[in-house]
């Protein structure tokens, strides 16, 4: 006969096997943890699309960006992150030199954030631009790229920290000009007068987090300042724009290649375009380059040859909205992502069309020639 306490161990076992093999019977019947794939976001990175523009490669960027190291509201590499998910090639993150209001929790210095972010940059490809942000009085803010040290950025007077950038080969360009003065004053004062004339101020931003400066755009043409448009994000982007429907705001630029070197050359060279909603800003040049490596135009006659049907090919993600500039022929096209269009006409069209999502100035969109950007362009006259 056995008694109770040598029963007790068999007794422990038996239940702890029935546990085990009941819990994986009650596994196979009813199994625990499956994702429910409907529910999540893609983890993909959303690729854009654009043609090469004169044989250089279009990086999509975004040079003003912020962290817990400034007034920001996210770790550095969740910047990287949303960069990659948004598709870009580039960024800079440019906390404030001036402003880190977390800084007794958060700790760290100046350069923080840049060295935080770096491997993860790395490991997704993303070009991570040293930057930081210069936010005294009624200067302005100024974003310098490029610094090898945002620590030296901490002379109390102005002129004294952006030649510290400058000292460092940084890019520096003046953010969101309108943010500081009274709509009667113009943002445009001996300050940058100053910055100009010591070669200190190479860029601004015509566009910044939902606002755009026709203003800026004429400046940027008249100094030539290379043109900026960026989101000085402090929160997440998915929350602030409905990325669903388009892309974040960002800068384009035309760079001899995906290196930190080209990206930098095409910046001091100014080959930017600004894009922000459906809207595109920049210099008549590169505007034009880019839709013509976007847009593919043909004509083709019908019929008896009396009558053509003109198409129009969106090779890219860029939305541009056509209107053609000859009086027989009336109305816009908005061509979508990869959208065509195509039309018969009574007449050889001359492909003279005015791009009306695409700024050159205050009140002026890209007026553009479109046959040069077909295969057989050489032999199609340019006006009938
Ligand atoms: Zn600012
Ligand atoms: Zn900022």
């Amino acid at each position: 006969m056995w008694n109770r306490k040598s029963i007790l161990p068999i007794v422990l076992v038996v239940l702890l096997v029935s546990v085990v093999f009941g819990a994986k019977v009650a596994y196979a019947q009813q199994p625990n943890g499956i994702a429910v794939h409907e529910l999540l976001r893609g983890s993909q990175p959303n690729y854009i699309d654009i043609p090469s523009v004169d044989g250089n490669v279009v990086l999509k960027c975004d040079f003003h960006i912020h962290t817990v190291f400034s007034d920001g509201l996210v770790w550095p590499t969740f910047r990287v992150e949303e960069a990659w998910r948004d598709g870009l090639d580039a960024i800079a993150i440019t906390d404030h030199i001036e402003e880190h209001p977390s800084k007794k929790f958060v700790g760290g210095d100046q350069n923080s954030s840049y060295e935080v972010a770096l491997q993860e940059a790395k490991n997704r490809n993303i070009l991570l631009i040293h930057g930081a942000e210069i936010t005294r009085g009624q200067e302005g803010h100024y974003n310098a790229l490029f610094l090898t040290d945002a620590n030296a950025l901490n002379p109390k007077d102005f002129f004294e920290a952006v030649k510290a950038a400058a000292a460092q080969g940084a890019f520096i360009f003046w953010n969101h000009p309108f943010s500081l003065r009274p709509p009667e004053q113009s943002p445009w004062c001996e300050i940058q007068e100053k910055l100009l004339a010591e070669k200190l101020l190479h860029g601004i931003e015509v566009f910044n987090g939902e606002e755009w400066y026709p203003d800026a755009l004429q400046w940027a043409q008249k100094r030539n300042l290379t043109v900026f448009a960026n989101t000085d994000i402090h929160g997440i982007v998915s929350e602030k724009y409905d990325l669903t429907q388009r892309h974040r705001p960002m800068t384009l630029v035309f760079a001899k290649a995906k290196t930190e070197e080209d990206l930098h050359e095409a910046l001091r060279a100014g080959r930017t375009v600004a894009w922000f909603g459906d809207q595109l800003a920049g210099k008549q040049e590169h505007l034009t380059a880019l839709v013509r490596a976007c847009l593919e135009w043909e004509v083709v006659p019908e019929g008896d040859g009396s009558k053509f049907r003109v198409t129009v090919r969106n090779l890219s993600d860029i939305p541009f909205v056509i209107e053609s500039k000859e009086a027989k022929m009336r109305g816009r096209v908005y061509l979508g992502p990869k959208d065509s269009a195509s039309h018969v006409l009574p007449f050889k069209p001359s492909g003279d069309v005015l791009i009306t999502n695409a700024y050159v100035g205050r009140n002026e969109c890209l007026a553009v020639n479109l046959v040069k950007s077909s295969p057989d362009a050489a032999e199609t006259p340019r006006s009938q």
